[in-house]
């Protein structure tokens, strides 16, 4: 939706904020507006809580004007540094700066910044959509000053930048993440010039942070379809800087008259169905990281055609190198991504034939607590234009989660701790630590996965006795 003329914009900030910003500014003489985000926002019926303004002056000046007349509840913080300041009143948070005028240095994104008009300041900005100010003053208040055609921008659903793309993006690279990241949120398509300095500047990306790319890149990620920004960062050649293990999936060999799948395309179809299926951002990381494997694992068998074998388990391997590169987190969630690309064979594997409790055991038990979002990846990853063979597939998905249910409340596999421990061990055979005691740990572990002993404390404890004989231990009775 986007509001249709000026009134009901002036009525959508008919609000005593808006009310108490405007005076204060008349009062102080400033000229002032709320501009960028906020203005783009309202535009197109999407309440946001955070408001830029900009005053043509002194913003901390007019912040602290405005806190004070807000009374108690409003909360006041100054940064001199940067001559900006934030007031905060119940959900609002209002960011007041002066217009300012931006210059820029060949090898930094930090420009050199001077006091300017409006007009600078509405030529810094990233895109004509993010742009536009509203006048906060009395005389003019509600009017619109869009003096690149944002409006219409938005109404046509595109994003362009002000100026000549070439200086907007080689002056702060990050705007050419910002680019794809707001065409992918909001559906827009990127006008052609604009879209062409993305590919004439794509090497400036080196100037920014791993960081700020990563939270574009993760914003592009959680949106609604995802693949949308990746099919632009990869045709702009900004993927090939940032994720080049993806972009070297986009190729299809052909051998014998026989081609493999395009595995880009491919992994975009998987990202978006996990999306679809409401995933968050970990397992969509997993989805885009699923197959990045294939590069290294093809290989081409004169008996059974295209293969990629162990693409999972070189997959995962992958991982951790692309996440310390891209400045992803080492931790719980680098360890999840990892899990999820070695395993998302697994399920189809064993319900590509008759599926055993055994194998499900084994699956419950290498999956833990992860083993729905597992399912849900290899449901995704499910992309055969073959109805029928689909079909098949999610048929057989559905018999094995039915069988993972049925096992878990019988085996309580899913948290799996051995129902005799090593402590008991040692006691039961009074030894030390000994290569023995793992020996033993494991073979009770494969008995109870395969369905040879119940997930039991006495029949464990018998199972280990048994095979404590085999190795020449025997129990001491006291
Ligand atoms: P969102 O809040 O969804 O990230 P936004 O457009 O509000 O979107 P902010 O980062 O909050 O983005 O920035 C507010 C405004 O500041 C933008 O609308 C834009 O006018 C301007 N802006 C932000 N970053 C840049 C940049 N790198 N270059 C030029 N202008 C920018
Ligand atoms: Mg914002």
């Amino acid at each position: 939706m986007i509001l249709n003329d000026i009134a009901q914009l002036r009525q959508q900030l008919d609000t005593p904020l808006f009310a108490q910003l405007s005076q204060t500014a008349d009062e102080l003489g400033l000229p002032c507006y709320v501009v960028g985000g906020y203005v783009r926002d309202l535009l197109i019926g999407r309440a946001t809580n955070d408001i830029d303004v900009v005053v043509v002056g002194s913003g901390i000046e007019m912040a602290r004007h405005f806190a004070a007349s807000l009374g108690r509840g409003a909360h006041l913080s100054v940064f001199k540094n940067f001559g900006t300041a934030q007031v905060k009143y119940r959900e609002a948070e209002v960011e007041f700066v002066g217009a300012r005028r931006e210059s820029y240095n060949r090898n930094s994104r930090k420009p050199i910044v001077e006091d300017g008009t409006l007009q600078d300041d509405q030529n810094r900005r990233d895109f004509t959509i993010n742009a536009m100010a509203i006048c906060l003053n009395k005389d003019h208040f509600g009017d619109l000053l869009d003096p690149f055609g944002g409006l219409d921008d938005l109404k046509d659903g595109i994003i362009r930048t002000p100026l000549d793309p070439d200086i907007t993006f080689s002056d702060d690279p990050l705007r050419m993440m910002r680019c794809v990241r707001f065409a992918t949120q909001l559906r827009f398509l990127i006008e052609e010039e604009t879209f062409e300095a993305l590919g004439r500047n794509a090497d400036r990306l080196q100037i920014v942070s791993g960081e700020r790319i990563i939270v574009e890149l993760n914003k592009i990620i959680e949106s609604p379809q995802p693949s949308r920004g990746f099919v632009e960062l990869h045709r702009s050649g900004l993927l090939e800087k940032i994720l080049p293990e993806l972009s070297a999936l986009d190729i299809v060999e052909t051998c014998h008259g026989r081609k493999h799948k395009n595995n880009f395309y491919h992994t975009l179809e998987v990202l978006d169905n996990v999306a679809e299926r409401g995933g968050e951002l970990w397992l969509r990381w997993a989805a885009l990281l699923h197959d990045v494997g294939k590069t290294k694992s093809k290989r081409w068998d004169p008996a059974i055609g295209w293969t990629f074998h162990n693409h999972n388990f070189i997959g995962e391997k992958m991982v951790p190198g692309i996440f310390k590169r891209l400045k992803l987190p080492l931790d719980d969630r680098l360890k999840y991504v990892k899990k999820l690309v070695g395993l998302h064979m697994r399920p189809i594997a064993i319900a590509d034939d008759e599926v055993t409790d055994s194998a499900v055991r084994r699956l419950l038990f290498d999956a833990g607590d992860d083993i729905d979002d597992l399912m849900l990846l290899c449901e995704a990853d499910i992309t055969s234009k073959n109805e029928v063979r689909k079909q098949n597939f999610l048929q057989n998905f559905k018999m094995v989660r039915e069988k993972l249910v049925m096992i878990e409340e019988k085996d309580r596999i899913r948290n799996f701790q051995p129902p005799v421990d090593g402590t008991e061990i040692m006691k039961l055979f009074n030894i030390q630590p000994c290569r023995a005691i793992g020996e033993i740990k494991t073979a009770l572990k494969d008995a109870i996965l395969d369905g040879q002993v119940p997930n039991e404390h006495d029949a464990a404890l018998a199972f280990v006795i048994e095979k404590g004989h085999t190795l020449g231990l025997n129990p001491v009775t006291d």
